[in-house]
Protein backbone atom coordinates (compact mmCIF):
# COMPACT_ATOMS: atom_id res chain seq x y z
CA UNK A 1 0.00 0.00 0.00
CA UNK A 2 2.80 2.39 -0.06
CA UNK A 3 3.60 1.54 -3.86
CA UNK A 4 3.01 5.21 -4.42
CA UNK A 5 5.83 7.56 -4.77
CA UNK A 6 3.38 10.86 -4.89
CA UNK A 7 1.72 9.95 -1.96
CA UNK A 8 5.11 9.55 -0.03
CA UNK A 9 6.29 12.70 -1.11
CA UNK A 10 2.88 13.92 0.36
CA UNK A 11 3.17 12.65 4.10
CA UNK A 12 6.44 14.47 4.48
CA UNK A 13 5.31 16.26 7.15
CA UNK A 14 5.43 19.51 6.54
CA UNK A 15 1.77 20.95 7.78
CA UNK A 16 1.68 24.24 9.05
CA UNK A 17 5.49 24.73 7.84
CA UNK A 18 5.97 26.65 4.60
CA UNK A 19 9.41 25.60 2.67
CA UNK A 20 8.72 29.43 1.24
CA UNK A 21 8.97 30.37 4.46
CA UNK A 22 12.74 29.79 5.00
CA UNK A 23 13.69 32.32 2.78
CA UNK A 24 12.78 35.28 5.64
CA UNK A 25 13.85 34.38 9.15
CA UNK A 26 12.86 36.03 11.40
CA UNK A 27 11.78 35.16 15.44
CA UNK A 28 7.91 34.59 14.10
CA UNK A 29 9.42 32.10 11.14
CA UNK A 30 8.94 28.60 11.52
CA UNK A 31 11.97 26.86 10.66
CA UNK A 32 12.19 22.83 10.53
CA UNK A 33 14.12 20.22 9.41
CA UNK A 34 13.84 16.55 8.88
CA UNK A 35 16.23 14.68 10.68
CA UNK A 36 15.57 11.33 12.23
CA UNK A 37 16.63 10.72 15.25
CA UNK A 38 16.22 8.65 18.46
CA UNK A 39 16.44 9.50 22.08
CA UNK A 40 15.87 7.76 25.63
CA UNK A 41 13.58 9.82 27.96
CA UNK A 42 13.74 7.63 30.66
CA UNK A 43 14.25 4.22 31.48
CA UNK A 44 12.36 2.44 28.63
CA UNK A 45 10.99 4.96 26.86
CA UNK A 46 13.02 6.58 24.17
CA UNK A 47 11.44 9.55 21.96
CA UNK A 48 11.86 8.91 17.70
CA UNK A 49 12.07 12.30 15.86
CA UNK A 50 11.27 13.22 11.95
CA UNK A 51 12.24 16.23 12.16
CA UNK A 52 9.91 18.37 14.46
CA UNK A 53 7.37 15.68 14.61
CA UNK A 54 7.95 13.29 17.37
CA UNK A 55 7.05 9.93 18.47
CA UNK A 56 7.63 8.20 21.59
CA UNK A 57 7.94 4.30 22.03
CA UNK A 58 8.48 2.13 25.06
CA UNK A 59 10.43 -0.81 24.69
CA UNK A 60 8.33 -3.66 27.40
CA UNK A 61 9.61 -7.86 27.33
CA UNK A 62 6.21 -8.61 25.57
CA UNK A 63 6.76 -5.92 22.69
CA UNK A 64 7.04 -2.38 21.79
CA UNK A 65 4.36 0.28 22.39
CA UNK A 66 4.86 3.37 20.24
CA UNK A 67 2.32 6.08 19.67
CA UNK A 68 1.91 8.09 16.63
CA UNK A 69 4.09 6.39 13.34
CA UNK A 70 3.97 9.82 11.31
CA UNK A 71 4.15 9.33 8.06
CA UNK A 72 4.77 6.04 6.33
CA UNK A 73 8.74 7.36 5.36
CA UNK A 74 9.00 7.86 9.01
CA UNK A 75 7.43 4.63 10.19
CA UNK A 76 9.81 2.52 7.73
CA UNK A 77 12.51 4.12 8.76
CA UNK A 78 11.73 3.77 12.90
CA UNK A 79 10.91 -0.40 12.03
CA UNK A 80 14.78 -0.50 10.70
CA UNK A 81 16.13 0.94 13.69
CA UNK A 82 13.83 -0.93 16.33
CA UNK A 83 14.41 -4.17 14.55
CA UNK A 84 18.41 -3.69 15.16
CA UNK A 85 18.10 -2.32 18.02
CA UNK A 86 15.38 -4.38 20.25
CA UNK A 87 14.49 -8.31 19.72
CA UNK A 88 10.46 -7.41 20.44
CA UNK A 89 8.65 -6.08 17.33
CA UNK A 90 5.70 -3.17 17.83
CA UNK A 91 3.16 -4.84 19.55
CA UNK A 92 0.66 -1.56 19.63
CA UNK A 93 0.50 1.81 17.75
CA UNK A 94 -1.55 4.44 19.88
CA UNK A 95 -2.73 7.31 18.00
CA UNK A 96 -2.43 10.39 18.70
CA UNK A 97 -5.51 11.74 16.92
CA UNK A 98 -6.68 11.08 13.45
CA UNK A 99 -4.85 14.05 11.74
CA UNK A 100 -2.68 12.77 8.46
CA UNK A 101 0.56 13.86 9.43
CA UNK A 102 1.03 11.75 12.59
CA UNK A 103 -1.04 8.92 12.74
CA UNK A 104 -0.29 7.51 9.06
CA UNK A 105 2.39 4.60 8.23
CA UNK A 106 1.07 2.00 10.96
CA UNK A 107 0.98 -0.24 7.96
CA UNK A 108 4.76 -0.96 8.67
CA UNK A 109 4.42 -2.72 11.92
CA UNK A 110 1.92 -5.66 10.60
CA UNK A 111 0.23 -7.30 13.02
CA UNK A 112 0.24 -4.67 15.32
CA UNK A 113 -2.44 -3.74 17.46
CA UNK A 114 -3.96 -0.05 16.88
CA UNK A 115 -5.77 2.08 19.68
CA UNK A 116 -7.15 5.37 18.96
CA UNK A 117 -10.00 7.16 20.96
CA UNK A 118 -13.58 6.34 19.26
CA UNK A 119 -14.05 9.44 17.24
CA UNK A 120 -11.10 8.54 14.95
CA UNK A 121 -12.88 5.42 13.69
CA UNK A 122 -15.67 8.28 13.23
CA UNK A 123 -13.23 10.27 11.58
CA UNK A 124 -12.26 7.47 9.21
CA UNK A 125 -15.95 6.68 8.08
CA UNK A 126 -15.56 8.34 4.55
CA UNK A 127 -17.66 11.83 5.89
CA UNK A 128 -15.31 14.46 5.56
CA UNK A 129 -13.44 14.29 8.98
CA UNK A 130 -11.99 17.07 11.35
CA UNK A 131 -8.63 18.43 9.75
CA UNK A 132 -6.20 20.31 11.21
CA UNK A 133 -5.58 24.29 10.76
CA UNK A 134 -8.61 25.75 9.31
CA UNK A 135 -9.31 23.67 6.70
CA UNK A 136 -13.30 23.00 6.72
CA UNK A 137 -15.65 21.80 3.98
CA UNK A 138 -16.57 25.21 3.22
CA UNK A 139 -18.88 23.89 0.23
CA UNK A 140 -20.25 20.80 2.22
CA UNK A 141 -19.87 18.47 -0.44
CA UNK A 142 -18.30 15.55 1.69
CA UNK A 143 -15.06 15.96 -0.34
CA UNK A 144 -11.64 17.89 -0.12
CA UNK A 145 -11.52 20.80 -2.73
CA UNK A 146 -8.48 22.69 -3.98
CA UNK A 147 -10.20 26.09 -2.55
CA UNK A 148 -10.49 24.39 1.06
CA UNK A 149 -6.99 23.77 1.57
CA UNK A 150 -6.02 27.35 -0.09
CA UNK A 151 -8.35 29.57 1.73
CA UNK A 152 -6.50 29.04 4.81
CA UNK A 153 -3.43 28.35 3.40
CA UNK A 154 -3.36 31.82 1.87
CA UNK A 155 -4.76 33.66 4.84
CA UNK A 156 -1.98 32.30 7.47
CA UNK A 157 1.35 31.72 5.47
CA UNK A 158 3.25 28.76 7.42
CA UNK A 159 0.61 28.81 10.51
CA UNK A 160 -2.92 27.73 8.94
CA UNK A 161 -3.56 25.21 6.03
CA UNK A 162 -0.72 23.39 4.02
CA UNK A 163 1.74 24.66 1.52
CA UNK A 164 1.22 25.90 -1.91
CA UNK A 165 0.91 22.52 -4.36
CA UNK A 166 -0.29 20.51 -1.46
CA UNK A 167 -3.49 19.64 -2.94
CA UNK A 168 -1.90 18.38 -6.07
CA UNK A 169 0.22 15.61 -3.78
CA UNK A 170 -2.95 14.43 -2.55
CA UNK A 171 -5.28 14.23 -5.72
CA UNK A 172 -3.31 11.18 -5.69
CA UNK A 173 -5.67 10.51 -9.21
CA UNK A 174 -5.68 13.64 -10.60
CA UNK A 175 -9.20 14.29 -10.92
CA UNK A 176 -9.47 17.94 -8.97
CA UNK A 177 -11.21 16.26 -5.77
CA UNK A 178 -10.28 14.40 -2.97
CA UNK A 179 -12.22 12.18 -1.01
CA UNK A 180 -11.61 11.77 2.39
CA UNK A 181 -10.59 7.98 2.38
CA UNK A 182 -8.01 9.04 -0.96
CA UNK A 183 -6.37 11.73 2.03
CA UNK A 184 -6.30 8.85 4.74
CA UNK A 185 -5.21 5.79 2.08
CA UNK A 186 -1.96 5.42 4.15
CA UNK A 187 -3.75 5.50 7.74
CA UNK A 188 -4.90 2.18 9.41
CA UNK A 189 -8.38 1.91 10.96
CA UNK A 190 -7.80 1.72 14.69
CA UNK A 191 -8.32 -2.14 15.90
CA UNK A 192 -9.80 -1.04 19.35
CA UNK A 193 -11.31 1.91 20.87
CA UNK A 194 -11.83 3.34 24.01
CA UNK A 195 -14.18 6.45 25.16
CA UNK A 196 -12.72 8.11 28.12
CA UNK A 197 -9.84 6.53 29.83
CA UNK A 198 -8.21 3.26 28.71
CA UNK A 199 -5.13 1.12 30.65
CA UNK A 200 -2.41 -1.14 28.29
CA UNK A 201 -0.63 -3.58 30.33
CA UNK A 202 2.01 -4.84 27.99
CA UNK A 203 5.35 -7.16 29.38
CA UNK A 204 3.88 -6.14 32.86
CA UNK A 205 4.18 -2.42 32.31
CA UNK A 206 1.42 -0.23 32.32
CA UNK A 207 0.21 2.92 29.98
CA UNK A 208 -3.13 4.87 30.57
CA UNK A 209 -4.88 6.57 28.06
CA UNK A 210 -6.89 9.28 28.28
CA UNK A 211 -9.40 11.32 25.94
CA UNK A 212 -8.49 14.82 27.61
CA UNK A 213 -11.76 16.24 25.64
CA UNK A 214 -11.78 18.40 22.66
CA UNK A 215 -9.21 20.34 21.80
CA UNK A 216 -7.09 20.55 18.18
CA UNK A 217 -8.77 17.73 17.50
CA UNK A 218 -12.19 16.17 18.22
CA UNK A 219 -10.42 12.54 18.45
CA UNK A 220 -7.13 13.48 21.00
CA UNK A 221 -5.33 11.07 23.36
CA UNK A 222 -2.92 11.37 25.94
CA UNK A 223 -0.77 8.99 26.57
CA UNK A 224 0.30 8.71 30.26
CA UNK A 225 3.15 6.37 31.61
CA UNK A 226 2.75 6.39 35.48
CA UNK A 227 5.87 4.74 36.73
CA UNK A 228 7.98 6.92 34.74
CA UNK A 229 6.23 10.23 34.89
CA UNK A 230 5.89 11.20 31.28
CA UNK A 231 3.23 12.47 29.47
CA UNK A 232 2.84 11.95 25.46
CA UNK A 233 0.65 14.45 23.59
CA UNK A 234 0.52 15.68 20.09
CA UNK A 235 -0.59 19.35 18.97
CA UNK A 236 -2.42 19.97 21.71
CA UNK A 237 -0.37 22.09 25.12
CA UNK A 238 2.66 22.04 22.91
CA UNK A 239 1.26 22.75 19.30
CA UNK A 240 2.93 22.64 16.05
CA UNK A 241 5.06 25.82 16.12
CA UNK A 242 6.43 24.86 19.91
CA UNK A 243 10.36 24.45 19.65
CA UNK A 244 12.20 24.31 22.41
CA UNK A 245 10.25 26.55 24.50
CA UNK A 246 7.15 26.24 25.58
CA UNK A 247 6.34 29.43 25.50
CA UNK A 248 4.89 30.38 22.02
CA UNK A 249 1.46 31.76 21.40
CA UNK A 250 -1.06 29.07 19.76
CA UNK A 251 -1.55 29.00 15.87
CA UNK A 252 -5.32 29.38 16.59
CA UNK A 253 -6.35 28.56 13.42
CA UNK A 254 -10.01 28.24 12.70
CA UNK A 255 -11.03 30.09 16.09
CA UNK A 256 -9.27 27.54 17.77
CA UNK A 257 -9.91 24.42 15.78
CA UNK A 258 -13.72 24.24 16.44
CA UNK A 259 -13.37 23.71 20.11
CA UNK A 260 -15.08 25.97 22.75
CA UNK A 261 -11.99 27.44 24.57
CA UNK A 262 -13.48 26.21 27.59
CA UNK A 263 -13.17 22.86 26.67
CA UNK A 264 -9.83 23.68 25.52
CA UNK A 265 -9.03 24.68 28.91
CA UNK A 266 -10.59 22.11 30.85
CA UNK A 267 -8.83 19.93 28.30
CA UNK A 268 -5.58 20.94 29.51
CA UNK A 269 -6.40 20.81 32.92
CA UNK A 270 -6.90 17.17 33.13
CA UNK A 271 -3.42 16.90 31.88
CA UNK A 272 -2.23 19.02 34.32
CA UNK A 273 -3.79 16.70 36.73
CA UNK A 274 -1.26 13.92 36.04
CA UNK A 275 1.20 12.85 37.96
CA UNK A 276 4.09 13.65 35.46
CA UNK A 277 7.31 15.11 35.68
CA UNK A 278 8.36 15.64 31.82
CA UNK A 279 6.23 16.03 28.58
CA UNK A 280 7.34 14.61 25.39
CA UNK A 281 4.63 16.22 23.53
CA UNK A 282 4.50 15.35 19.03
CA UNK A 283 6.32 18.80 18.73
CA UNK A 284 8.47 20.82 20.87
CA UNK A 285 11.52 19.73 23.71
CA UNK A 286 11.31 17.58 26.76
CA UNK A 287 9.18 19.87 28.92
CA UNK A 288 8.59 20.55 32.24
CA UNK A 289 5.60 20.11 34.04
CA UNK A 290 6.06 23.43 35.49
CA UNK A 291 6.42 24.78 31.95
CA UNK A 292 2.89 23.02 31.27
CA UNK A 293 1.13 25.01 33.22
CA UNK A 294 1.74 27.63 31.40
CA UNK A 295 -0.41 26.89 28.09
CA UNK A 296 -3.60 26.74 30.20
CA UNK A 297 -2.72 29.90 31.56
CA UNK A 298 -2.13 31.48 28.53
CA UNK A 299 -5.81 30.40 26.91
CA UNK A 300 -7.51 31.34 30.76
CA UNK A 301 -5.87 34.72 30.51
CA UNK A 302 -7.20 35.04 26.50
CA UNK A 303 -10.49 34.27 27.85
CA UNK A 304 -10.53 36.42 30.41
CA UNK A 305 -9.87 39.17 28.07
CA UNK A 306 -11.72 38.73 25.47
CA UNK A 307 -14.64 38.09 27.91
CA UNK A 308 -14.07 41.33 29.53
CA UNK A 309 -14.18 43.10 26.10
CA UNK A 310 -17.40 41.71 24.88
CA UNK A 311 -18.93 42.61 28.06
CA UNK A 312 -17.89 46.15 27.56
CA UNK A 313 -19.22 46.38 24.53
CA UNK A 314 -15.62 46.42 22.48
CA UNK A 315 -15.74 45.90 19.14
CA UNK A 316 -13.47 43.45 17.50
CA UNK A 317 -11.05 45.65 15.88
CA UNK A 318 -11.18 47.86 19.41
CA UNK A 319 -10.25 44.39 21.56
CA UNK A 320 -7.55 43.49 18.90
CA UNK A 321 -6.08 47.10 19.36
CA UNK A 322 -6.24 47.37 23.38
CA UNK A 323 -5.61 43.55 24.24
CA UNK A 324 -2.17 43.34 24.67
CA UNK A 325 -1.39 40.50 26.74
CA UNK A 326 1.60 42.34 27.81
CA UNK A 327 3.30 39.44 30.14
CA UNK A 328 3.62 36.90 27.21
CA UNK A 329 5.09 39.72 25.01
CA UNK A 330 8.59 37.40 25.23
CA UNK A 331 6.78 34.44 24.14
CA UNK A 332 7.43 33.48 19.88
CA UNK A 333 5.04 34.43 17.47
CA UNK A 334 3.86 37.25 19.90
CA UNK A 335 3.41 40.10 16.98
CA UNK A 336 2.27 37.97 14.60
CA UNK A 337 -0.11 36.04 16.55
CA UNK A 338 -1.36 38.03 19.14
CA UNK A 339 -4.18 39.93 17.47
CA UNK A 340 -5.12 36.41 15.63
CA UNK A 341 -5.73 34.67 18.72
CA UNK A 342 -7.70 37.41 19.93
CA UNK A 343 -9.62 37.60 16.62
CA UNK A 344 -9.92 33.50 17.03
CA UNK A 345 -11.11 33.77 20.73
CA UNK A 346 -13.40 36.41 20.07
CA UNK A 347 -15.41 34.40 17.24
CA UNK A 348 -15.03 31.42 19.35
CA UNK A 349 -16.86 32.63 22.67
CA UNK A 350 -19.11 34.25 20.44
CA UNK A 351 -20.48 31.34 18.17
CA UNK A 352 -19.31 28.48 20.04
CA UNK A 353 -21.68 27.02 23.09
CA UNK A 354 -19.90 25.31 25.36
ZN1 LIG B 1 -3.11 17.52 14.40
ZN1 LIG C 1 1.31 18.33 14.54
Amino acid sequence: MFSSPTLQRLVIPVFLLLPFSLAAQDEDTPVFQFRNNIENITGDLYRASNGAWHAIFFVTSEGIVLADPINPDFANWLKGELDARFDVPVTHVIYSHSHFDHAAGAAVFGGATIIAHERVAMNMDGRYMHMPGDMIDRNGNGMIDRKEIDIPTNADPGICGMFPGWFDQIDLDGNGIVPPSELQSTILPPDITYTDRMTLVVGGKTIELMHPGKNHGDDMTVVYFPEEKVVFATDMMADALVRDDIRSLPSACGPLDGTPIKEWIRSYEAVEALDFDIFAGGHGGLFSKEEMMLPAQFLRDLEAAVEEGIARGMSLQEMKDSIMLEEYADWAYYERLRPKNIEAAYQNITRYRF
